[in-house]
């Protein structure tokens, strides 16, 4: 029996991400597009997600999809750039260090959307949608039709479909490229 569990994201990423300042949706997105877009290239999954600093535009974390070589499920890129930001600002609530976004590729799954709540994010903003995702045979799983108005609710506004097309492009590429559905 395993009593620890271990997951990263690759070391090329930081060359992108680390010091990066991306002030507006499109920014952000156009740089978690290009980490979805060679996350496709290491045959992993077509998603990626990062962490921003809304007041300065700073990346605190770059996440992407790390289901097939971790062999864990919930290694989802928004997963990922959730808990990196954490653990690199060292708090669990992320608001307790500033305003945050977190920028993903593709509307969350029904368990990143779970997990936005407790993060800390103040903002989520989104590229491909669900049925862009569900289109090349992904499972997005049980989220509620309001998902956007609840979490609004909770104070997270969310900003989507931005780039939507570009974002679609990364999993139609991942789709013909004939990359493993989970
Ligand atoms: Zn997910």
């Amino acid at each position: 029996m395993k009593t620890k569990v271990e997951l990263t994201v690759p070391e090329s990423l930081r060359a992108y991400a680390e010091g990066f300042i991306a002030t507006t949706p499109e920014a952000r997105m156009q740089a978690v597009i290009d980490w979805s877009r060679g996350n496709v290239e290491r045959a992993e999954g077509p998603f990626a997600a990062g962490v921003f600093n809304l007041d300065n535009g700073s990346c605190i974390a770059a996440g992407v999809n790390r289901v097939i070589s971790s062999g864990c499920s919930v290694a989802h890129g928004e997963m990922m750039a959730l808990m990196l930001a954490q653990q690199t600002l060292e708090v669990v609530n992320l608001a307790e260090k500033g305003r945050f976004v977190l920028t993903t590729s593709a509307q969350p799954c029904s368990q990143c959307f779970g997990a936005i709540p407790w993060s800390g994010v103040e903002a989520m903003e989104f590229g491909a949608t669900r049925d862009d995702v569900e289109a090349i045979g992904f499972d997005e799983g049980p989220c509620p039709e309001n998902w956007r108005e609840l979490l609004e609710g909770r104070n997270i506004r969310v900003t989507g479909p931005v780039m939507q097309k570009e974002a679609a492009a990364v999993l139609q590429e991942y789709a013909r490229s004939g990359g493993n559905l989970y």
